[in-house]
């Protein structure tokens, strides 16, 4: 479930629980009291409501079918608004429930189912007003009808402009959370959420999945050499040119540091470990330039693969970063994948 999904999901939840508690206690008030009144078939439902609404609290916790649970949670929930509004002897102030239509079809089911169930019900629920309290001349004025129906249509409104906003902020904040800061690469918690997708794809359609682990060497001396801020105009630099060289279902990632991760789904570790070279050549070649000077970088690679070298992220970053540290004591500006050394002869510099 991608991150977005899940961080809905839980707060759709915790709204609904709220939402059973409050139905659970307003059914058997509101149950006690019709009965008192001698309103037997709504005192009935509101009773019989209060039980569903009991029985839904052990569900919804684990349910992965909370929106199918809620939509039979919210249509008898509504209907028994406009029922108990359309009866001779109930208060007007039934209506205040249907206020609350709105926001609870926008907090529970988000903007386009929200907004459909809501424009139902509240429709229905103004029409039941007006239909109830049609021959009843003290609340029949054309002030009480404009305040019922603007102050709906405020709410659902209200409603849609919040719930919209809400959906854009998570939005926001998710792709915050998954992007570096410095060079707008997708980071280490966006690898791994992307890597539970491909390790599931590549499982299915029995196709290879692997990892580059790779990092600058010397770059300390660039730091050193050209300050702070010329090594990060380094890092960017680095951000910019990989991806010319990776396909579009790649993912290269920032891990930290000067230590980037590309994740190549379908690629064995020969392909793999054959791109990793060609980065490396790319970079080698790409010199950046600072001042009148040109600075020349280059990597270290490691690379490692889908069930050969684990099953899991945290086991191929390891391998992989074994065989990087390999490739450095090898010498530097190489790539090292299972036992195999790559560095090129034909190496541009
Ligand atoms: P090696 O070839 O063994 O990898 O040597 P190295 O100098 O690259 O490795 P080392 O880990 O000693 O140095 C990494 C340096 O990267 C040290 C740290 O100051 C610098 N560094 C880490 N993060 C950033 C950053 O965000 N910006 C800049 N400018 N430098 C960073
Ligand atoms: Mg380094
Ligand atoms: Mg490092």
């Amino acid at each position: 479930m991608s991150a977005r999904l899940e961080s809905s999901q839980q707060h759709r939840r915790a709204v609904l629980k709220a939402l059973l508690w409050i139905s659970l206690f307003g059914g058997l008030l509101f149950g006690g009291v019709n009965a008192a009144r001698g309103l037997w078939v709504l005192a009935g439902l509101e009773i019989a409501y209060a039980i569903f609404s009991c029985a839904l609290l052990r569900i919804i916790g684990t349910t992965k079918h909370l929106q199918a649970w809620t939509v039979a949670y919210l249509l008898p929930f509504f209907g028994l608004m406009i029922f108990a509004l359309l009866l001779p002897r109930t208060s007007s102030t039934v209506f205040v429930w249907i206020q609350t239509i709105p926001i609870i079809c926008y907090l529970l089911l988000g903007l386009r189912a929200g907004l459909w169930l809501s424009g139902v019900f509240v429709c229905l629920g103004v029409l039941a007003f007006n239909y109830r309290y049609m021959t009843d001349s003290s609340l029949m004025n054309v002030v009480i009808v404009a305040n019922v129906g603007l102050s709906s249509l405020a709410m659902m409104l209200f409603s849609h402009v919040y719930e919209r906003s809400r959906v854009d902020n998570e939005q926001r904040l998710i792709e915050l959370a998954s992007t570096d800061g410095l060079t707008g690469l997708a980071n280490r918690l966006k690898l791994a959420e992307v890597f539970e997708r491909e390790r599931g794809h590549a499982r299915r359609d029995n196709r290879p999945l692997s990892l580059i682990v790779l990092d600058l060497d010397h770059f300390k001396r660039i730091n050193d050499k050209y300050g702070h801020d010329g090594g990060d105009q380094a890092l960017r630099h680095v951000a910019d040119l990989l991806p010319q060289r990776l396909r579009e279902t790649d993912l290269l990632c920032r891990l930290g540091g000067e230590e980037f991760a590309i994740l190549l789904p379908g690629a064995d570790l020969e392909k793999a470990a054959s791109v990793a070279d060609t980065l490396r050549q790319q970079l080698a070649k790409s010199p950046l330039q600072q001042g009148d000077g040109q600075l020349t970088m280059t990597f270290s690679a490691g690379v490692a693969v889908l069930g050969e070298d684990g099953s899991d992220l945290n086991a191929l970053l390891l391998t992989a970063d074994r065989r990087m540290y390999e490739a450095k004591g090898g010498g530097r500006n190489q790539v090292v994948a299972a036992g195999q050394q790559y560095s090129l002869a034909s190496d541009p510099r």
